[in-house]
């Protein structure tokens, strides 16, 4: 197994940053988590640049220390972690690189291992989900957005893009919609039929006001009911936090979670059969002071937490 180097034996800002200061290597016997990048952000809608979250979200992860105290675990310590590298995208081909996402994701979950990808745009979820039910069957989600993504076409004739890919979930029956969750949704659309079309193809969604309104607890209380023993996956568009807290992505709106209501939310799943992961659409050309590839990096963690925990 090739490394860089001791975990934690250098200086946070020292050598190459892979994630959490995690060895690099596609060597997987053993390893309990990979971490995967995927730089592509062909299929964006407005302003581009998520093709620089994977590496924006490595380099802001050096500062985290292993302990997590909220969930009383130290998950590098628990876990075999690597950084597996990026997806070899094709920027030209939407299905090119989705194949090559479920081919370099199947590669990784049949080994035994778990996966937590970066993003990327958020139409890399569809090839993601289709590797994730190859290994486990229907699939609970929990998809935090400020937007449903649940377009037929958001360009005519065109399936595929960052605004489509869960009803390309749900009509290839990755999603078990009894227990697939939107939570934050919020914004202007271009009419009623967005949300209602979200709805009635199964998704039960919390717009931000009602979780606002319900309050977190109860919200988690739902989350957890409705998953119950399924397997989980935890899609997170990082536009769900409000861009006060995360401006750098590409289609953002106003209203939304703060940095530490996010990740209570993701605390709040804790115990869960988590089988996967993405945090997406973090594009740091937008990102001062990295303020959201910080957040990104954090809420990683939490996921890896809660893997361990389990
Ligand atoms: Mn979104
Ligand atoms: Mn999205």
């Amino acid at each position: 197994m090739t490394t860089t180097g001791s975990p934690f034996s250098a200086q946070p800002y020292q050598g190459i940053a892979t994630f959490g200061r995690r060895p690099q290597t596609r060597e997987l016997s053993g390893v309990d988590v990979a971490i995967l990048g995927v730089p592509y952000d062909s299929s964006t809608s407005y302003r581009s640049g998520a093709r620089f979250g994977p590496r924006a979200i490595r380099e802001q992860s050096l500062l985290l220390w292993g302990y997590n105290n909220a969930q009383q675990v130290a998950p590098f310590e628990v876990l075999n972690v690597v950084d597996y590298g990026d997806v070899d995208v094709v920027p030209v081909d939407i299905t090119a690189t989705h194949r090559a996402i479920e081919q370099t994701a199947a590669t990784i979950l049949q080994a035994g291992t778990r996966l937590i990808t970066l993003g990327g745009d958020h139409s890399i979820s569809l090839p993601l989900l289709r590797a994730h039910h190859e290994r486990h069957g229907p699939l609970a989600v929990v998809h935090f957005d400020a937007h449903p993504d649940t377009w037929d076409e958001e360009y005519p004739s065109f399936k595929y893009s960052h605004g489509t890919p869960f009803r390309r979930a749900i009509e290839e029956q990755l999603i078990d919609t009894q227990a697939y969750l939107q939570i934050g949704i919020r914004g202007p659309t271009g009419g009623p039929q967005d949300y209602a079309d979200a709805r009635q193809l199964g998704a039960r969604m919390m717009t931000f006001d009602e979780v606002t309104d319900l309050g977190l607890p109860a919200v988690l209380t739902e989350v957890r009911q409705r998953v119950g023993g399924r397997p989980l996956y935890v899609t997170l568009d990082i536009d769900a936090v409000d861009p006060a807290f995360a401006p750098g992505t590409g289609t953002p709106e106003v209203g939304g979670f703060t940095s530490h209501q996010m990740l209570r939310l993701l605390r709040g799943l804790s115990g869960l059969n988590l089988v996967g992961a993405d945090l997406v659409e973090v594009a740091p050309p937008y990102d001062p002071q990295q303020i959201t590839a910080i957040l990104a990096a954090n809420l990683v963690f939490e996921l890896l937490s809660m893997m361990a925990t389990k």
